[in-house]
């Protein structure tokens, strides 16, 4: 690696010349030497070898641009023995085959980021019909491969209306290669503005196509937001080190960004992120709501920071949630697709038995009928302060603990005339960036500055916790339904304790503990689970449990707030807050839009679902 620092080696080198045809036709890699990012469009992934071989002459490129981004579709995803297989025969690739496989799993419709490289290789992939997927993105492609990989089951034709799709994609000079070389490519090409070139190919194709984006008229650009310049990353401010702050942080940090994250307490995590220990675990509704969807592609980017980043049964464990069911909400779509069953599946009459005797016999339902639980395969508990630490110590963010902020100013300087100035009570400048995040929680809303405020609700919760003395009376995995139930996590002292949680206190902004409150908490465990309540009872009255308390924030939809916040204020001002219940699977998810936003990248998600979070939904009030 030292020696690809100092010389730029020829990429054959690394590459068997058959698997080059893609990067080559598109210039690669000397069209991304440099560049901040590079974005290639694919159609049809296959078993993966095009985007493998492209991460690969990114790792073996000592100018590579800081991000690589690969965007692909496919309608039916291959299993994971099938990328194996393919990339067996490339002994070079089969590396991050592997690293592929880990990730490969749960590919519902709609798109799915899996993470590489500290997050500096993005896959995008959409599962389901190309032209529809297309219209979910609103990026401009550097790269297009036009017809992927030759294995990819996608059963769609290369047909116009998917090239015009294709076309909304690319910006003057991108570069397309495609093996298809049929004259209706051709044509469809030339009619939606490329330049078309065809080539002698390497053996067994014969021929391939190398086409130029560069249309003699000027492709409409106004209706697809998210083709905005994108911004040179310079200084950002980040006001608050909870989940939120230290997610946007890292997630701009590895953009570039010079992050300093100012928080008012004495360190990370020292408000609703100080919660001893969180349940991870997809949200689940019959018709998969927008929330069961976010909550899955947000569970599946935090599962990657864990599982890279974080000690296992330490920091997390990815033990699996039993979700118990009360009433019919919160089941399963009557037709869960296979890939789902990596996520939640309906739990079968004989399974768990190990969880009915921890519960005892009470009934299941208010109506004393049992409902089928939820076992969720992808759920876990997670400690967020160590989250949080994880991902501030991400190189170029910059904590500083013990600063209150009371205000922003647009500063007046002549030179800096663009940035903002983080005031303290007392008017002094405490920071200054071109950008400022606010990630304060519900404290964000006093501090945009103008008439207008972010339209955000507080909501207390108390959870009780204790030192585990009996394991046999604990159920042996989280448990969620009416509360939670963590029967087992590393505390701070290398011990084992459980936790009971929560209590929901509606525009109450208090965060010091109640008495009362842990005999509410018991209630909920009475019922959530009436044998461990039974072990617990004398802990909770002679008042051994010990309590913790925090403010959630939310919004008036529940969801969370994330972006620019260019409605109300100057440019340069952003948000990320409303998390509520759901922080754990929520946060590293803003974080990566936000980011994606303002440097016109790939969304992770569907736009739409994007939208569902974004700030510019919201009506302000004054
Ligand atoms: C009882 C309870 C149980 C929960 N259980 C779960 C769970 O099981 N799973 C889950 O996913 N989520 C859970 N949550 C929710 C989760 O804790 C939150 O969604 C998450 O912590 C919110 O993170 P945040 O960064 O937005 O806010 P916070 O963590 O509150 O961070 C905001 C930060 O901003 C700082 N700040 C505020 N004002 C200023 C200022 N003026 N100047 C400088 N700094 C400032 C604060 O000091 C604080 O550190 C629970 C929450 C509670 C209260």
């Amino acid at each position: 690696m030292l020696l690809l620092a100092t010389f730029r080696l020829p990429l054959e080198i690394f590459l068997t010349p058959a698997r080059l045809d893609f990067l080559q036709s598109c210039g690669l890699p000397a069209a991304w030497a440099g560049q901040a990012q590079w974005r290639v469009l694919e159609m049809g992934f296959g078993v993966g070898l095009n985007f493998l071989t492209t991460w690969q002459a990114w790792k073996n490129d000592p100018q590579r641009p800081r991000l690589l981004h690969v965007v692909t579709t496919e309608a039916c995803p291959a299993s994971v023995a099938e990328l194996l297989q393919a990339a067996a025969e490339h002994p070079d690739l089969l590396p991050l085959a592997v690293q592929l496989a880990e990730q490969w799993h749960g590919l519902l419709h709609g798109f799915h980021r899996l993470t590489f490289e500290a997050g500096q290789v993005l896959l995008t992939i959409g599962i389901g019909e190309a032209k529809e997927l297309l219209k979910e993105q609103s990026f401009e492609a550097d790269s297009v491969y036009l017809d992927g990989d030759k294995l990819s089951k996608n059963l769609e034709n290369i047909d116009p209306h998917l090239l015009k799709a294709l076309a909304r994609c690319c910006r003057r000079g991108t570069r397309l290669a495609s093996l298809s070389t049929s004259i209706s490519v051709i044509e469809g090409l030339i009619q939606c503005g490329f330049e078309v070139e065809k080539m002698s190919g390497l053996a067994p194709q014969g021929e391939k196509l190398q086409a130029r984006f560069n249309p003699h008229w000027e492709p409409k650009k106004a209706a697809q937001a998210n083709k905005a310049k994108p911004r040179s990353p310079t200084r950002c401010v980040v006001i608050g080190a909870g989940l939120a702050g230290a997610a946007c942080a890292a997630s701009l940090a590895r953009r570039g960004w010079q992050v300093t994250v100012l928080d008012a307490h004495a360190s990370a995590a020292g408000g609703a992120s100080a919660l001893p220990a969180g349940m991870l675990a997809p949200h689940t509704s019959p018709d998969d709501s927008l929330l069961s969807r976010l909550s899955r592609n947000g569970l599946r980017a935090t599962w990657e920071i864990a599982r890279t980043q974080l000690l296992a049964d330490i920091d997390w464990q990815a033990s699996g949630v039993l979700q118990r069911r009360f009433d019919a909400s919160g089941g399963l779509p009557m037709h869960w697709p296979e890939a789902g069953e990596h996520w939640s599946r309906m739990a079968g009459p004989d399974e768990f038995q190990a969880l009915d005797a921890a519960i005892g016999s009470a009934p299941r339902s208010d109506q004393g009928e049992d409902l089928p639980a939820i076992w969720h395969a992808a759920g876990g508990w997670i400690k967020p302060r160590r989250l949080v630490q994880a991902l501030l110590r991400t190189p170029g963010i910059t904590p500083r603990y013990g600063f209150k902020v009371a205000s922003l100013q647009r500063s007046t300087s002549f030179t800096t005339d663009r940035s903002w100035q983080v005031l303290d009570a007392n008017k002094n400048c405490i920071a200054e960036a071109e950008l400022v995040v606010l990630a304060a929680g519900f404290e964000s809303a006093g501090l945009t500055n103008t008439p207008e405020r972010l339209p955000l609700q507080p909501i207390r919760g108390q959870v009780a916790w204790g030192v585990v003395m009996e394991t046999d009376a604990m159920p042996p995995f989280p448990v969620n339904g009416h509360g939670s139930f963590i029967p087992g996590f590393t505390d701070e002292n290398g011990g084992s304790s459980w936790l009971m949680g929560a209590t929901f206190d509606r525009d109450n902004n208090d965060s010091h503990t109640q008495q009362q409150d842990q005999q509410d908490i018991f209630g909920r465990l009475q019922q959530l689970l009436p044998q461990t309540a039974k072990t617990l009872a004398s802990s909770f009255s002679d008042g051994q449990t010990r309590a913790w308390a925090g403010v959630r924030c939310v919004s008036p939809d529940r969801l969370p707030i994330v972006g620019p916040l260019d409605d109300i204020a100057l440019p340069g001002l952003c948000v990320c807050t409303a998390l509520g219940s759901r922080g754990l699977s929520f946060a590293v998810l803003c974080g990566e839009l936000l980011a994606a936003g303002l440097h016109a990248e790939p969304l992770p998600i569907e736009k739409r679902l994007a939208q569902s979070l974004m700030a510019s939904r919201l009506h302000f009030s004054e």
